[in-house]
């Protein structure tokens, strides 16, 4: 199949080579040359080995079915686009009206966005309902998930979408309802807001280390700097238009953070933010300070419970997206069948309040 991916950042050029893997050919566009340049050098000399280390080939060369274009025009024959543009809804919108002049009209576009709608972002174009949620998690090649959703959606576009899902390897989760950002997004802003709250009582080092001392891969201030600072706080801003202010920090983390953007220190991508990294490593130090975790993982299984009163997912699904969207084999659910659902509603009510924050608001 014809496919093409727009924008060649972390996210798109990978997703270009899973296409590009599958036995597809894949046109990458970027306005960027140098992005394109970059992903060509990605594409040829670290694609395979990133896609044996997930188990998925690497299918023949990938990189010989992939080409690149500063020009959408190069997307005429395309059957499945997906959009990887940055985070911008007016950006997003002309882009997806742009790829009306371009592409045939029963053309599928899917959308990576992690906090704006499918329907919002085709509110400018004459087929909305091409325009499907193909969320990845990062990095897109080793994380096993695909989240797929689209209230104005037809048929023929989701299932094409599914199959894609499968074809690169992916398990495709079908959203039971469009909402800003899709599930994994969701569970993922509920605990860097709950430990931006945390900060009033701990260091981020004590916060992290203890979220790490049960069991999370990356504590959730590691999680932060691994998107940047600058890219965080932007989340959490487009998510108040939605929500209010349940992602958001107190006034102190916040303009410790905007201080930190400021100073350039911006996480993983500038060597520094709540901690230390070196490459792609995050050196969180070790500390004598106690800190108990509870009030960050009793956010999360809040969160995991709107999804499911939202319609987002069954109980089982909302686990499925953590497990696999984190690389991990636990989700809320079992978090909360293992502590108690007593036990974190407490946690929660305490916390709640002790700061008014939303996101310690109890949904059950
Ligand atoms: P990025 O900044 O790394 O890359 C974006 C690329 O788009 C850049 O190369 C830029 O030159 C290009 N671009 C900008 N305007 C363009 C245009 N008009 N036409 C073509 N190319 C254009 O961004 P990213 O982190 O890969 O994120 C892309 C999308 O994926 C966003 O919607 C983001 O929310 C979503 N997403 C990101 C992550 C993540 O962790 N980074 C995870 C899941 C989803």
């Amino acid at each position: 199949m014809r496919t093409g991916v727009v924008g060649a950042g972390v996210m798109g050029r990978d997703i270009a080579g899973l296409l590009a893997n599958a036995g597809n050919s894949v046109t990458l566009v970027d306005v960027d040359s140098d992005a394109l340049d970059a992903a060509r050098t990605y594409h040829r000399e670290e694609l395979p080995d990133a896609l044996a280390e997930a188990g998925l080939g690497p299918n023949g060369t990938p990189a010989e079915r992939l080409d690149y274009d500063t020009d959408l025009d190069a997307l005429a024959d395309a059957r499945f686009v997906v959009e990887a543009v940055p985070e911008r809804l007016d950006l997003k919108r002309g882009l997806l009206a742009d790829l009306d002049a371009v592409l045939d009209p029963d053309a599928v576009v899917g959308t990576n966005t992690s906090s704006l709608t499918p329907s919002a972002i085709a509110a400018d174009s004459a087929h909305a309902e091409r325009v499907v949620l193909f969320h990845f998690a990062n990095p897109a090649i080793p994380r096993d998930i695909v989240e797929i959703s689209g209230d104005e959606t037809s048929t023929a576009a989701r299932d094409l979408t599914v199959e894609v899902a499968e074809a690169i390897g992916k398990h495709p989760v079908v959203l039971g309802a469009e909402y800003r950002a899709n599930g994994l997004s969701r569970l993922s802003a509920s605990i860097k807001c709950a430990a931006t709250w945390e900060l009033l009582e701990a260091s981020p080092a004590a916060i992290d280390g203890a979220a790490q001392a049960i069991g999370f891969e990356r504590g959730p201030l590691e999680f932060v700097d691994l998107i940047g600072l600058d890219v965080h706080l932007a989340t959490v801003d487009n998510l108040a238009e939605a929500y209010g202010d349940r992602y958001a920090p107190p006034p102190e983390s916040r303009e410790r953070m905007e201080r930190m953007r400021e100073e350039g220190r911006l996480g993983m991508k500038t060597g520094e933010g709540f901690f230390e990294w070196d490459g792609e490593t995050c050196i969180v130090p070790d500390t004598d300070e106690t800190y108990d975790v509870t009030p960050v993982v009793a956010a999360l299984v809040n969160e995991a419970h709107r999804l499911v009163r939202d319609g987002v997912g069954d109980p089982e699904t909302v686990d499925d997206i953590l497990e696999r969207g984190s690389g991990g084999d636990v989700g809320p659910f079992d978090v909360e069948a293992m502590l108690g659902e007593e036990y974190l509603r407490e946690a929660l009510v305490r916390r709640h309040e002790e700061t008014g924050a939303g996101v310690y608001d109890p949904v059950f």
